[in-house]
C-alpha cells in the first residue's frame, strides 16, 4: 500500500481559508515523515494524498506513529491506487480481501468525482456482489468484521481496509503563533497541547531563578518540550532569568501581592518576546480557582498588565481532568518530578485572592518595572530544540 489518504473535518468547513489550512497541513506532514519515504504530499479534493517511496512503504508503523500526532488529521488510511473503472476496483478489492480472515463484510464508497458514471450506492453493490461471489463471503451492513473502503477521487480510485484515527483539531500554525509560559508544573504543558490542537504554533518561555535555584527547572522544561515536540517538531525556548526581579519585588512590595506582581511582570516580559516573534497571544496553564493566584479577580488584574490576550486553555477544567490529559500526552511523569519553581520561592502565607488593580499599581510604583524587564530580556537565552 504505497498511498496514504488523510482526511480532516474542521478545515473542510473553513470556506476560503481552506487552501491555507491544507497547505499548512501538507507542510506539517512533510516535517514529520523523512523525505526519503515520500514521493509527494499534495492536496486533492478535500483530502491530503501522500505517495510513499518503496522505502516509505516498509515503514508503516513509524509513519502511523507520526501522523497520529498531526493536528488537523481526523483519520488516515494506507491505500492502493487503481484505475478508475469498476472492473479494476472489483478485482483489486478481491485481491486485497483475499489476504484477510473474515466472514462478513461491507463496502463503503465515497465519490468525490461526481462524473464517475455510478453512484456510491451502485459502486457498493457492484463491489459487494463481486466479493460475495469470488470469495464466498457474506454482507453484513450493521456489524461487519471488515469494511472495504473505496474512494473515487479526481482520476483515481483508492481502496483501503483500515482507518487510523488522527488527533483532530487544526493544523499547527494555521491559527497563527502564541507564546506559552511553561513552568515545569502539570498544567502548562497541557495548556500547550490544547493551544497546539487549535492550530496555534508556539514559542515557549520559562522563567527561572538561577543562580538562586538549581538547574532542575530548566532541565525539566526541556524534557517537557521533548514530549511536546511530537505535535510541533521545531520549538524555540526562551529562558528568562527572573531571580533579580523577584528579589526586588520581595524587598519593596507587600507580601500579599507578591505572586500577582510576579505574574504581571512575567506577562509583560512575555509580551515583549511576543512582539519580536510576531505572536498574537500569550498562553498559560491557569485554571480558575486552582490556587489563590487564579481567581477571576486576580486573572483579570494580570491580564490588564498587557494588551495581548492571555489565553487559558485549562481555565474551566478540573485538576483531575488536567492530570488525565497530562498522562495521555506523556508529560505527567516529568511534571511531577521535584524542582524548585522560581515562584515557589518566598511564597506569602496569605496571598491576595481578590486583587484590586489600583492597589497593585500603587505597589508597582515602588519598582523600576522598565529596568526589570530590560534586565531580564538582556540576559535571556534562546534554545532551539529540533
Ligand atoms: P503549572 O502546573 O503550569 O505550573 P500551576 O497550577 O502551578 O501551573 P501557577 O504556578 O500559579 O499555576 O502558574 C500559573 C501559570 O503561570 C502556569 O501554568 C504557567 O503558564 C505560568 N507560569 C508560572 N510559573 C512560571 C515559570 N516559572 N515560567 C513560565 N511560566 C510560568
Ligand atoms: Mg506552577
Amino acid at each position: 500500500m504505497n498511498y496514504i489518504i488523510c482526511h480532516y473535518h474542521e478545515i473542510g468547513l473553513k470556506g476560503k481559508n481552506r487552501k491555507v489550512f491544507e497547505k499548512v497541513l501538507v507542510k506539517n506532514i512533510k516535517q514529520v515523515i523523512p523525505p526519503e519515504y515520500l514521493n509527494y504530499v499534495k492536496r486533492i479534493s478535500g483530502r491530503i494524498l501522500i505517495e510513499l517511496t518503496k522505502q516509505g512503504e516498509g515503514q508503516q508503523k513509524k509513519i502511523i506513529k507520526s501522523l497520529k500526532n498531526i493536528f488537523g488529521i481526523a483519520y488516515f488510511a494506507f491505500a492502493v491506487l487503481v484505475k478508475q473503472d469498476i472492473k479494476s476496483i472489483q478485482n483489486k478489492a478481491c485481491q486485497l480481501l483475499k489476504k484477510e480472515r473474515f466472514k462478513t463484510f461491507k463496502t463503503e464508497t465515497k465519490r468525490a468525482n461526481k462524473n464517475f458514471p455510478l453512484t456510491s450506492q451502485e459502486i457498493n453493490e457492484k463491489i459487494g456482489a463481486k466479493i460475495c461471489n469470488t470469495l464466498n463471503k457474506k454482507v453484513d451492513l450493521k456489524n461487519p468484521e471488515i469494511t472495504c473502503f473505496i474512494e473515487i477521487v479526481e482520476k483515481f480510485a483508492f481502496i483501503y481496509l483500515k482507518k487510523h484515527k488522527g488527533p483532530g483539531g487544526l493544523p499547527v500554525g494555521s491559527s497563527g503563533k502564541g507564546i506559552l509560559l511553561l513552568s515545569g508544573g502539570i498544567d502548562s504543558p497541557v495548556a500547550a497541547f490544547y493551544a497546539l490542537k487549535r492550530g496555534i504554533s508556539l514559542d515557549f518561555i520559562h522563567f527561572h531563578a538561577q543562580p538562586y535555584t538549581n538547574k532542575a527547572s530548566i532541565e525539566k522544561v526541556i524534557e517537557l518540550i521533548k514530549v511536546l515536540k511530537k505535535f510541533q517538531p521545531i520549538v524555540k525556548l526562551y529562558l528568562v532569568p527572573f531571580g533579580e526581579a523577584q528579589q526586588e519585588i520581595l524587598l519593596k512590595t507587600p507580601d500579599k501581592l507578591r505572586v500577582i506582581l510576579y505574574r504581571r511582570l512575567m506577562v509583560r516580559i512575555a509580551e515583549r518576546i511576543a512582539q519580536k516573534e510576531k505572536a498574537k497571544a500569550l498562553i498559560t496553564g491557569d485554571s480558575i480557582g486552582q490556587v489563590a493566584s487564579q481567581t477571576l479577580e486576580n486573572l483579570g488584574v494580570v491580564q490588564k498588565a498587557v494588551s495581548l490576550p492571555i489565553i487559558k486553555p485549562l481555565a474551566c477544567l478540573d485538576k483531575e481532568e488536567i492530570i488525565q490529559k497530562a498522562k495521555e500526552i506523556g508529560t505527567y511523569e516529568i511534571s511531577i518530578l521535584p524542582h524548585q519553581d522560581c515562584c515557589a520561592r518566598f511564597l506569602p502565607k496569605h496571598p491576595e485572592t481578590k486583587a484590586d488593580l489600583e492597589k497593585v499599581k500603587k505597589a508597582e510604583k515602588k519598582l523600576n518595572i522598565k529596568k526589570l524587564i530590560e534586565g531580564a530580556l538582556k540576559n535571556t537565552k534562546i534554545e532551539v530544540l529540533k
